[in-house]
């Protein structure tokens, strides 16, 4: 089974392990029976695959992790509860100790917050940049303790994308590790590691899930990267967790896990110390929804397009933000990158005043006001008072992010309704 389609429907399952069902079993348990006291022992130390406590790997969830991994191109990922579990343990892991996180400062909202505000509580800290294409910009944001590099593939809502290739050589050439969200895009759309991106993060509550009916994230690891080279000791220190005390062999990460210790650590120490695992019941619903990423996004991303072209010529739109079009500033990377489309949102700045800006929200019926994306409804909402709403002014302002904003993200129904609703909710927000 080679092709991503078939993978989002087979992947990462054993069906003969799992009494032949069709379908993922969901594992409702919170522990396994480990059999005997020597596996029991295996198990514990990591020295063999298995289950025994569901806070560190469960059936349901591995399934679904295993399924993500293939369609990445990564070789190991861990389920977190949400997306931003993964994008704080992914970042923490590689920043642990007291480092510095490069990124743009076009992330998504709650990322900035983590990284401006919460994280320097840690000792984390982070040096934004303004535009991550500008290698001249980020190689000056290197110091001797930058961790990592950090950035959406597409980002949330302006679409604007990465120039991954290079960027990846910049991170390489310093010793660091590129770490990407590729929540927008999916891997469908789009799969950083193919373009030397050492870890993916998803918010999987989004299109992999598809429904809006399922929190979850995910962390990737492309198992690549040598985490034992200096720049992070976190992973050349000696942890008794995973050293065997008794016969007095100690080990660190790097040293038992190799290239796989970054995703080791954030399953052993974050995930199970931390305890946002993702549980098994919302891992069968992403688990479902991933069947039918691929036909989704084709009919989203088609719809988005024929959005943002009648958007573009709409009177009270002053911008259109949506590098799928001809003509937006990032089309060509978004034809590089992204050849199946760069998406199913999109975002239009209004020519109005926030009077228009509120009837039009409020005047939408098939689009739905809320702060999700890539849900099998069409959403709409204005990300500056909502999802942005804890970015500072300022961020905000060089993200270029206003109060006219809207963001759309686009659904499953019929294009030509969705565009006769906006088109009654921008008649009502206007009088014409
Ligand atoms: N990353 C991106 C790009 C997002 O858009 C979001 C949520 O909107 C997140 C991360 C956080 O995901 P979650 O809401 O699942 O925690």
């Amino acid at each position: 089974m080679t092709t991503f389609d078939t993978n989002a429907v087979h992947g990462g399952y054993d069906r003969a392990a799992n009494a032949n069902a069709a379908s993922v079993p969901i594992y409702a348990t919170a522990a396994f029976d480990m059999e005997s006291a020597v596996r029991g022992d295996r198990l514990a130390a990591g020295e063999e695959f298995g289950f025994s406590y569901s806070r560190v790997t469960n059936p349901t969830v591995d399934a679904l992790e295993r399924r993500l991994a293939t369609l990445e191109g990564g070789e190991a990922a861990v389920a977190t509860a949400s997306g931003m579990a993964a994008v704080s343990f992914a970042l923490l892991a590689a920043a642990e100790g007291g480092g510095r996180i490069i990124a743009p400062i076009d992330v998504y909202g709650a990322t900035v917050d983590a990284l401006a505000t919460f994280f320097p509580q840690f000792g984390v800290h982070a040096d934004f940049v303004d535009d991550i294409n500008d290698l001249d910009e980020v190689e000056a944001a290197i110091r001797p303790e930058t961790k990592v590099i950090f950035a959406e593939s597409v980002a949330n809502p302006s679409t604007r994308v990465t120039d991954l290739r290079p960027l990846a050589d910049l991170a390489h050439r310093h010793g660091l590790p590129l770490i990407i969200d590729n929540t927008v895009p999916t891997p469908y759309l789009l799969r950083p590691i193919e373009f030397g991106a050492d870890v993916v993060v998803h918010s999987t509550t989004k299109g992999i899930c598809g429904h809006g009916n399922a929190l979850g994230g995910m962390v990737i690891d492309a198992g690549r990267f040598d985490w034992s080279a200096g720049r992070h000791p976190q992973f050349t220190m000696i942890e008794q967790v995973i050293s065997d005390e008794r016969r007095g062999v100690p080990q660190s990460f790097a040293s038992l896990f190799g290239n796989l210790a970054f995703i080791r650590r954030v399953r052993t120490k974050y995930v199970r110390t931390f305890g946002a695992v993702l549980s098994p019941f919302n891992a069968y619903q992403q688990l479902v929804g991933l069947e039918t990423l691929p036909v989704r996004m084709e009919h989203e991303v088609a719809s988005a397009l024929k959005i943002a072209r009648w958007l573009e010529g709409n009177p009270h739109v002053a911008e259109v933000r949506y590098s799928g079009l001809p003509g937006s500033p990032c089309h060509a990377l978004a034809e590089r990158y992204c050849p199946k489309g760069v998406g199913t949102i999109l975002s239009f700045r209004l020519d109005g005043t926030e009077e228009h800006l509120r009837r039009l929200l409020d005047s939408t019926t098939v689009f739905t006001y809320l702060p999700n994306i890539g849900d099998a409804r069409s959403l709409i909402v204005d990300p500056g008072r909502i999802t942005h709403r804890e970015v500072p002014g300022e961020f905000r302002r060089r993200a270029g992010i206003t109060d006219q904003d809207v963001r759309l993200s686009i659904g499953l129904e019929d294009p030509d309704d969705l565009i006769a609703d906006l088109g009654r909710a921008f008649a009502a927000a206007y009088g014409d």
